[in-house]
Parts: C-alpha cells; sequence; structure tokens
C-alpha cells in the first residue's frame, strides 16, 4: 500500500464525533461535566487525529496510529483534554524562589485575620458607602482613612486600586498641564510597564527632567521653578541603586524649596514601609511616618510590596490636597474593591503592635525570619529528601540569599539556607520544567547548574509537596 492509501484507511478508521459522544455520555467519569466541554475536547482530539494522519509520512506508524484511533485510547485523549479544560487557570504555587515579594508570584501573601475579614464582608452586605449614624451615603475611603492616618501621623488618607493608579490621579489632580520637577535619576521603570515618564504624559503633567542621573542637587530643582511649575516630585529608585560618586535632594529639602516657592511637593515611595527594617539588620528604607513628618503635601506606596496587604495604592498627605484629589472623577475608575478594602483595614491595624505585625503579616514575617529556623526547615527538607533513597538523587544544604522583591530593598542580600537538587542524567532545566509543571507548580530558580529550593518562602507545611514532586521525576524519569 502506498502512502497515501494508508492515510485513507486511517482516515476511514477516525470515529466521529457523535460516535465518540455516544461513548462519552456512557462514561461515569464524565457526569459532572459540561456537555459542551465534552463536546469541545471530542471535536479537538478528533481534530488532532486527522492532522496526525495527513501530517503523516513515508513511515507511517501504521500500528501505533491505529492504535490511537480505538474508542479506549480516544476516550483517554478526550479525558485529558477534559481535565485540562476543567482545571482553574489560577492556581497556588510553591514560591522556592526566595524571592518574598514575588510580583510574578502574586506579591504579598494575605493574612489570616484579613482573609476572614474579607470573606465576611464579601458575603454580606455592608456598610461600604453608608454611613451607619447619619442613615445617609457614606465614603468607601472612610473605614481605612482614621487607621492609615494614626499610624502614618498623616492629616488625611485615600486609597486606589495600585500605586500606579495613585500616582497617576495624584498628577492629574496636582499637576496637568503643568510641569512637574524630577530629578534624572529618578525616572523609574517598574517591570510591567509602569514608567515615571509614560505615567506624567497619561495624567496630562508635564515632565520636567533636572540634574544628572548620577548627581541632582536643590539647586537644580530650583533654577527649574517657573511660573508654569506645578508640583516637585520625588521618586523612590525601588529596583536600582545609584551608588558612586552620587548626590540626591533630600525629601526635608524639596518640602523647604516648596514652601519658599509655594509649590506643592509630592514623594512616590514605591513600596512604602510602616517600619524601620534596619532594626531587624537590614538596610534601612525611609519610612512613611518619615516622609509624612517632612511636611510633604502627599506621599503615595503601593499596599502590596513591603506593607503586606492586599493590591491597593494608597495616599497620604495635607488635608487641603487630598480634600482635591478625592473629587477628581479619575477615582471612579481607579477605585478599590470592598474586599481588598477589608483585607486592607484589618492588615492596617495590626500595625498598631509592630510585633504582632511582624508576626501576622506573612510578608514581613518571612522577611524577617531568623537564619536559624530557615535552616532547620532546610534540614527537615534535605531529610525528607534523602527517604526518597535514590542514588540518581543529590540534596545539598547551601548558603545563599534572598531578595525582598517588588522593587524594594535592590541591593539587600537576606541570608538564606537554600537545598541544592541534582539528579544524575536529568539537567538542572529539566528538574526545574518539571518542578514548574507539578501540581501545584513549584518554582525554584537555577544557580550554577543547580535547581534551587530557597527555604525563606516555603512553609513548613509545603516541604511534602516538594518531596512528592522530586519523587514523580525519579519514578518518571525524563
Ligand atoms: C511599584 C512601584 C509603583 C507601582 O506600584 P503598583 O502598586 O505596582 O501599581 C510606582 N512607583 C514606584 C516607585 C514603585 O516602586
Amino acid at each position: 500500500m502506498g502512502v497515501d492509501e494508508k492515510r485513507k484507511a486511517l482516515l476511514k478508521k477516525l470515529p466521529s464525533v457523535d460516535h465518540i459522544l455516544i461513548n462519552a455520555n456512557k462514561d461515569r467519569r464524565f457526569d459532572e461535566t459540561p456537555k459542551t466541554v465534552v463536546v469541545a475536547a471530542i471535536r479537538s482530539a478528533v481534530e488532532d487525529l486527522r492532522k496526525i494522519i495527513l501530517d503523516s509520512n513515508q513511515d507511517i506508524q501504521g500500528k501505533n496510529l491505529l492504535d490511537s484511533l480505538k474508542d479506549k485510547k480516544i476516550m483517554e485523549n478526550v479525558k485529558q483534554r477534559v481535565d485540562a479544560a476543567m482545571a482553574l487557570n489560577l492556581l497556588p504555587v510553591v514560591n522556592g524562589t526566595g524571592v518574598v515579594v514575588h510580583t510574578n508570584l502574586g506579591r504579598s501573601l494575605v493574612a489570616d485575620v484579613a482573609l476572614e475579614h474579607l470573606s465576611e464582608i464579601s458575603q454580606h452586605y455592608s456598610n461600604l458607602e453608608f454611613d451607619i449614624g447619619t442613615g445617609k451615603r457614606g465614603s468607601r475611603y472612610s473605614c481605612v482613612e482614621d487607621i492609615l492616618c494614626e499610624i502614618s501621623g498623616a492629616q488625611s488618607a485615600m486609597v486606589v486600586n495600585n500605586n500606579a493608579a495613585a500616582v497617576l490621579l495624584c498628577l492629574d489632580t496636582i499637576a496637568k498641564d503643568r510641569e512637574v520637577v524630577v530629578s534624572r535619576g529618578e525616572l523609574v521603570e517598574i517591570g510591567g510597564s509602569f514608567r515615571i515618564p509614560d505615567v506624567m504624559a497619561k495624567s496630562g503633567g508635564i515632565l520636567k527632567e533636572v540634574g544628572a542621573t548620577n548627581r541632582t542637587h536643590l539647586h537644580d530643582y530650583e533654577s527649574a521653578i517657573e511660573n508654569s511649575t506645578g508640583l516637585l516630585l520625588k521618586v523612590h529608585t525601588s529596583n536600582y541603586s545609584v551608588v558612586g560618586f552620587t548626590a540626591q535632594v533630600l525629601l526635608k529639602e524639596l518640602v523647604e524649596l516648596g514652601e519658599r516657592y509655594h509649590l506643592p511637593v509630592m514623594e512616590d515611595l514605591g513600596s512604602g514601609t510602616f517600619i524601620d527594617f534596619s532594626k531587624y539588620g537590614m538596610i534601612k528604607e525611609p519610612t512613611v511616618q518619615e516622609s509624612i513628618a517632612t511636611g510633604v503635601d502627599v506621599v503615595t506606596f503601593s499596599g502590596d510590596k513591603l506593607l503586606g496587604g492586599p493590591q491597593a495604592g494608597i495616599i497620604l498627605g495635607k488635608k487641603s490636597i487630598l480634600d482635591k484629589i478625592k473629587k477628581n472623577p479619575l477615582t471612579r475608575a481607579l477605585r478599590i474593591d470592598k474586599m481588598t478594602l477589608a483585607a486592607l483595614e484589618i492588615t492596617m491595624r495590626l500595625y498598631r503592635d509592630e510585633k504582632k505585625a511582624v508576626k501576622s503579616i506573612p510578608t514581613l514575617c518571612m522577611l524577617t525570619t531568623p537564619f536559624n529556623i530557615i535552616e532547620k526547615r532546610a534540614q527537615k527538607l534535605k531529610r525528607s529528601l534523602k527517604k526518597l533513597d535514590n542514588p540518581s538523587l543529590n540534596v545539598e544544604l547551601l548558603n545563599l540569599s534572598s531578595r525582598a522583591g517588588g522593587g524594594s530593598l535592590p541591593l539587600m542580600d537576606l541570608p538564606s539556607k537554600c537545598i541544592g537538587i541534582k539528579v544524575a542524567g536529568i539537567s538542572a532545566n529539566q528538574i526545574e520544567r518539571s518542578m514548574r509543571n507539578n501540581s501545584p507548580p513549584v518554582i525554584g530558580r537555577i544557580e550554577e547548574d543547580i535547581f534551587i529550593m530557597d527555604l525563606r518562602t516555603i512553609p513548613d507545611d509545603q516541604l511534602s509537596v516538594i518531596k512528592d514532586a522530586l519523587q514523580a521525576i525519579l519514578e518518571r524519569g525524563l
């Protein structure tokens, strides 16, 4: 038989969608699956088989192909497709990267108390925009305003969807069609296309760059001030650091300059923090309280970076300016939702007691976990992996560093204990890929051709997931 005839014969054997559907209807495994999903899976299975037959050439594997056209094999094929279609796309993963505020893995984890409160608020009606005292319409932001002012010392507060929205809203309110003076050393780009010059353009503010990349002086700002100037802006260089021959103007000096020229001063803190990390042996980051104490007009920062709350953009500052910001029609487009507000309020309240905050806010807890605790966890994982008792597996403890992430503390290495995993005959890249495709996915990093799991970001109750994932790799091989 020639190839064409072989193909024709195989195509004839390819069952119809209807035939497979009849079988599927009898298959109890699909009892709970929506019919549309089953039909789509059958269609795609048939379509793919047809393509395989048509693409097959001289060395057409008649027997294998013939086998895959049998009812039982096709049903397995359909089942796999149905399972894939029914699986949720947004999944929990194990973060073994050691990057605490990992932007691609969901940044900060919500604290337990926040989770309880947000589920309570989302499953009931609430006073979201209702003033219980007067029975009239209330403000969506009032539930977090007092606690934010209490912790930071600010006169007024407001929250939006994220910090990018906060910056946009502030610039639009304060500096539309006016010049905004910013240092060339602070024209930040954050991952995910947030760039100060672009946000400025969208807000209608006119960027006025001053100074040089490495050095900007107060007189640079001063000589840029004209009648058209509307704002002096300071941006925290979150994800990089200018080192060497450098000069920056302090926020305090900028505030004094603003006062002399009757110009408002704003700071985009990026990853704002209420606690002084130097107390925990880390690099000093300016705190929100310190910024507010300079007398700055407006400060903005993220809720889900070092603060460890839900995704939000927090705006703090002088009442006169915040009142204007709250009236900007853009606020409606940038507004925060009620579940986020619920989680934010309760997380911010934890900051009334710093010890409690550090213990119960996962981001703070992971950043401040003592080395010996991480080491114990690493040893525990190593012992459990040893129990796999596989001669191909090589597991070692390594002293490496974790990162804060989220564009915060870019220069800081957090000493951590890691596990290095090698499997004879399987490359680090292949291990990384298999772990990533595990259910649930285990995300690690590769250093010097070794697959690394950093125990700072892996809680005790996820250690068994790593063991099981590795066991599967060892059993299956590659
Ligand atoms: C992260 C960051 C932003 C953006 O904040 P999101 O909460 O991600 O929108 C803006 N400015 C700076 C300096 C940042 O670090």
